[in-house]
């Protein structure tokens, strides 16, 4: 840390967190007998706290956001040009970043080809799903309006997105929702709640229980299906061989738009520009945020095929007939100048290259820990988004408690490195250590996050 903050400085800081801010995620009656963490400084893979103490960041801000590391002048450079000349006007009007970032953007999603600006993942699933609703309006006399979303899932945290929310431990205590959404089973095979689930072709036979809902609900009232290309927080869920291709199919077949949810994979997390270019499927919608500018400022984007784009041109006399929709801050021109520059570094730097190399070096070595550390159920992940579940029972699958998977991440922390768990609360469910290093880890930086978890897993569970 640089020591521009004196002690009296710092002091003065956590008494102002503690009299004042409320902070996200977190129960505060903690902080009656202990300080909040106050993050003062980041650089590279790394943060430093009030207490001067270094830590090595495993979950990239926390939630899979800064990509490409902390410290970047680059962007910072970047925005602060674009601001003075520019900061801001009302998204009915083009800007130059705007204009040049959706070029960029959309020269990485062939078959995509419109981007629409807003502040939040939550707030560009809120688009995709009025969309969903708009055009059901234009086009089926209002009746292709469902949209389903799968057990699990996550898309945010407004009540729309809670709508379509598949983690119920996030739903609980938040009713009524908005009706018109629909639940689809998760794809997970080593927690497939049914039994009869076939060992061969799993992947197709869990894509066909989207079908069935389908057929359940009527196919002329469900106007789309939103995914995770990998399940972030709801256990890092990597879909199985041959999931993908069945649900293109399937959403081909029943005239459905296929919205695929990017806000964790997007912008290179999983080892490509987007998650779903692994799976080789075409989307109708995207939706991204977290790692676009890598939390060098707040952006998010809808992007979306010319087809969808093409349905709210027709009829341009009748007033209601384009995306009646506005983000005030979708006009801040410091997102896409960040994210011009955060795209830049990752394509001078090769970091798609390094997330595929460092992502298998640290799966590889996860699955040897699971030799030695039997509540080690089952590791997964792609790229440099994994996770390691805890059980209690490796025969079982008995999911590890909550209260000693958080002991692990505790350990953890107190050994300077911050890795995250994921289903802290659900019962009967699964409790994952997750991992998402920056794109920019190196060998060393896994090895060091690895032997703290090895250290943390020994001193639980001995
Ligand atoms: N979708 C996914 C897959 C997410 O993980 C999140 C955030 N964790 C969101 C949407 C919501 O993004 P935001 O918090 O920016 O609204």
């Amino acid at each position: 840390m640089d020591g521009n903050l004196s002690p009296n400085d710092l002091s003065h800081i956590v008494e102002a967190d503690k009299a004042h801010v409320w902070h996200h995620l977190i129960q505060h009656k903690q902080f009656e007998s202990k300080d909040p963490n106050v993050i003062i400084e980041g650089k590279g893979m790394r943060v430093w706290n009030q207490a001067g103490k270094e830590h090595l960041d495993a979950v990239s801000g926390g939630v899979w956001t800064v990509n490409v590391g902390y410290g970047r002048e680059e962007i910072a450079k970047a925005v602060y040009d674009q601001l003075i000349k520019l900061n801001y006007f009302a998204g009915a009007a083009g800007s130059v970043p705007g204009a040049l970032f959706a070029e960029k953007l959309i020269s990485k999603m062939p078959g995509m080809s419109r981007v629409y600006y807003c502040n939040s993942g939550s707030e560009a699933n809120e688009k995709a799903f009025k969309m969903v609703r708009q055009i059901a309006h234009k086009r089926y006399g209002g009746k292709k309006n469902k949209i389903l979303f799968r057990d699990r899932d996550y898309h945010g945290t407004t009540i729309g997105c809670l709508s379509a929310g598949g983690q119920d431990e996030r739903n609980a205590q938040y009713g009524p929702f908005a009706p018109g959404f629909v639940r689809v089973p998760h794809c997970l095979e080593y927690r497939a709640a049914d039994q009869s689930a076939p060992k061969q072709h799993y992947g197709e036979w869990a894509a066909d229980q989207i079908e069935q809902v389908i057929l359940r609900e009527g196919p002329d009232t469900v106007g789309a299906l939103c995914l995770e290309p990998v399940t972030a927080g709801g256990g890092v869920i990597t879909p199985p061989e041959g999931y993908w291709p069945r649900v293109q199919e399937i959403c081909r077949k029943y005239d459905i738009l296929l919205h695929i949810d990017e806000v964790v994979c997007g912008l290179g997390r999983t080892g490509t520009w987007f998650g779903y270019q692994h799976y080789g499927v075409q989307p109708d919608m995207v939706t991204m945020a977290k790692g676009v500018a890598s939390g060098y400022a707040a952006i998010a984007c809808l992007t979306t095929t010319e087809a969808v784009f093409d349905m709210f041109k027709d009829n341009a006399d009748d007033p209601m007939n384009y995306f009646r929709d506005i983000s005030t801050f979708g006009g801040c021109t410091a997102g896409p100048a960040a994210a011009m520059e955060n795209m830049r570094i990752i394509e001078d730097e090769g970091l798609l290259e390094n997330t595929n190399a460092m992502g298998d070096y640290m799966l590889g070595k996860l699955a040897e820990m699971q030799d030695k550390h039997t509540v080690i159920g089952d590791v997964r992940g792609k790229g440099l988004f994994l996770g390691a579940e805890l059980v209690a029972d490796r025969d079982t699958r008995e999911p590890m408690a909550e209260k000693r998977v958080q002991a692990v991440v505790a350990d953890c922390m107190g050994q300077g490195v911050i890795i995250g768990a994921t289903n802290r609360s659900v019962p009967g469910y699964n409790n994952t250590l997750c991992f998402s290093p920056a794109l920019i880890a190196t060998k060393d930086d896994i090895d060091h996050i690895l032997s703290a978890v090895d250290g943390a897993l020994t001193r639980v569970f001995g």
